[in-house]
């Protein structure tokens, strides 16, 4: 037990304990990543729903010989300011592949790179995006920056000014995780993205749910008055591409097409054709 001034304490359980000691470890092992390129790229599909074809990926980080997942180490990573540094090397990473791309003459396709709420409240964000870009002399177009709609809402009007900016430089913008949140549907008319991504909780849902077919439609609907495409994400059976498509979703991805795969997997990806 701690002291904490007079007469109080507080008292660590061993879960507590654990808890800490679990964390700290992850974040060791992540300022060793930082200072030794331990983290790589992997690249999962995005595939058109009308024509089957491969539209795009979205990068997705990893730590070398190591299975901890994003999801655990990625707030450990924004708790500790880490995910700044990490952040602009999964850009330059995924800028560097669509230049190799280019270079190898491989029918180059987009690639959607995650960015942090964390991120956003760096001052140079916008500036250092486009050094990195300009940097490899590629098309802005040719990357999309996924922005969780939560990070959207931590400082809305920024938020709006800093996309607005990013959006001026052609960069695309898909709004990512849609629906976890609780904005209103709203705030769409506001926000000058390209794409909205449908999160994965929403489609597991959907055949129990009469509620979530229903806000589904509605969504895609909307997005769609708005010039939104609408990518929809853990796609994993044909019953649910079939459903999806034919309520208009643009893109789908998920392990029915492919699990993210390292990138010489991706790059035979670009021919791929998913058939129905
Ligand atoms: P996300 O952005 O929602 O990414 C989609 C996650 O769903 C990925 O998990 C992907 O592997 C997984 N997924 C895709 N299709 C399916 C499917 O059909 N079934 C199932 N069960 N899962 C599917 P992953 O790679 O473990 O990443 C988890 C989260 O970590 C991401 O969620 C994202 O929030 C974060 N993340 C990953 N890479 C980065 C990064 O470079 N930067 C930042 N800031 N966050 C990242
Ligand atoms: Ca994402
Ligand atoms: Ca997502
Ligand atoms: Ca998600």
């Amino acid at each position: 037990a701690k002291a904490e001034g007079r007469n109080t304490y507080i008292f660590f359980s061993s879960e507590m304990v654990e808890e800490l000691e679990q964390k700290l470890e992850v974040e060791k092992l992540l300022l060793e990543c930082v200072k030794n390129r331990g983290f790589k790229l992997l690249y999962q599909p995005q595939v058109c729903s009308r024509t089957g074809r491969v539209h795009s990926f979205e990068a997705l980080i990893r730590i070398k010989d190591s299975n901890i997942s994003p999801a655990k180490f990625i707030p450990i990573a924004e708790e500790s300011g880490m995910i700044i540094d990490i952040g602009y090397f999964v850009l330059e990473e995924a800028v560097k592949q669509i230049r190799d791309w280019i270079d190898r003459n491989v029918d180059v396709k987009p690639i959607g790179v995650n960015v942090s709420a964390v991120q956003l409240r760096d001052e140079n964000f916008t500036r250092r995006v486009i050094e990195i870009i300009n940097k490899y002399n590629i098309d802005p177009s040719l990357i999309k920056l996924e922005i969780t709609e939560s990070a959207l809402m931590e400082d809305k009007e920024r938020n709006i000014e800093i996309i607005k900016g990013l959006k001026e430089k052609g960069i695309q913008i898909a709004i990512d995780d849609f629906g976890t949140g609780y904005s209103s549907l709203n705030y769409l008319t506001f926000i000058p993205a390209d794409y909205i991504k449908i999160d994965k909780s929403f489609i597991d849902k959907m055949f129990a749910d009469e509620g979530k077919k229903q806000v589904l439609d509605g969504v895609t609907f909307l997005a769609h008055k708005l010039n939104l495409k609408v990518v929809v994400e853990g796609i994993e059976d044909r019953e649910q591409f079939k459903y999806l498509k034919s309520m208009g979703c643009d893109f789908m991805q998920g392990y029915l097409f492919s699990k993210p795969v390292e990138k010489e997997e991706a790059e035979k990806l670009c021919s791929y054709i998913f058939k129905e």
